[in-house]
């Protein structure tokens, strides 16, 4: 695996390769299970496989958050390779937004508002304005992400179709825990207490399955946010919504992709999560 600081080395190097495909998973660092899956997802359809490990600091609504992200690169770079990546760029945030160079302006609508919109303004902004900066540094034809971060899936669908890009996004199962907790890189900073109340989250969103919809969405929602709190945590929002537009589902039977998803902070470290309660047919 080839490890590059600057997109013009890694474009070089993508340009002699004897893939036809380049398949992209970006990442902040600190990877585990699930970052991996989506590596071997590319490799398992023959890209190129490229990671980019690159802590965006205009993401993050939160200063704190950003100085407590964890960050592991040599230990990262040694896992890619062994799940078989071909490349990582490791950029600074210099190369990224280098001054005076083309910024995105996106408009998202409510998709951008909702849910972590709500809670984390002008998140996706930022997630929009990597992803797309990202684009142009690796020039991908497949770009894995994790259903894990739904909404973050939906905005990037509203990218690439904003930017009339050809490349295609492809977005893969959250890997969990044995016990259920969806993988992400904030779980290291779980205290052993919280840690073990975490999972209840994914818990609350299999109930929600299992109740819908013959309970309807706003009873599940008290249950879940009430179950959460009582195991210790403090839940944000837990929302029953339209797969598509992200807007809370109206009539269950003219819905036919729904999707719970939720925020809840347990202690200090904020998680998400998410359960389809129905495929889109
Ligand atoms: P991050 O490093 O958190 O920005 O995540 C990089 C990519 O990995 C995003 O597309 C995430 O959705 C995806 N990802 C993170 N956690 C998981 C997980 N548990 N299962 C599957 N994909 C994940």
């Amino acid at each position: 695996m080839y490890v590059f600081q600057y997109a013009a080395d890694l474009s070089r190097y993508t340009s002699m390769a004897p893939h036809t495909s380049v398949g992209f998973v970006p990442t902040m660092g600190a990877l585990h299970a699930g970052h991996l899956a989506l590596i071997r997802r590319a490799v398992a359809a023959g890209d190129l496989a490229t990671a980019s490990i690159f802590v965006n600091p205009t993401q993050f609504n939160d200063p704190e958050d950003l100085r407590k992200y964890p960050r592991t690169p040599e230990a990262d770079v040694s896992i890619l390779a062994k799940a078989g990546c071909h490349a990582v760029l490791m950029p600074s945030v210099e190369e990224v937004y280098p001054a005076g160079g083309q910024s995105y302006e996106f408009s998202f609508g409510h998709l951008e508002t909702v849910m972590e919109g709500a809670f984390r303004p002008g998140h996706f902004k930022g997630v929009a304005q990597v992803v797309a900066r990202l684009l142009d540094m690796v020039r991908p034809q497949r770009l894995y992400m994790g259903q894990k971060d739904f909404q973050q899936t939906a905005i990037v669908a509203e990218m690439l179709r904003q930017l009339n890009s050809s490349t295609q996004l492809i977005v893969a199962e959250t890997v969990r825990e044995t016990d259920g907790l969806a993988m992400s890189s904030r779980n290291v900073r779980l205290s052993p207490e919280f840690r073990a109340a975490a999972p209840v989250i994914y818990q609350c969103l299999l109930d929600a399955k299992r109740l819908y919809p013959e309970m309807d969405a706003a009873a599940i929602t008290a249950r879940a946010m009430q179950k959460m709190e009582s195991a210790g945590l403090r839940p944000e929002y837990f929302e029953i919504v339209d797969g598509r537009t992200l807007l809370p589902v109206g009539n269950p039977r003219q819905a036919d992709f729904v999707v719970a998803c939720t925020a809840a902070w347990a202690g200090d470290v904020r998680l998400i999560d998410n359960v389809v309660l129905r495929a889109a047919g």
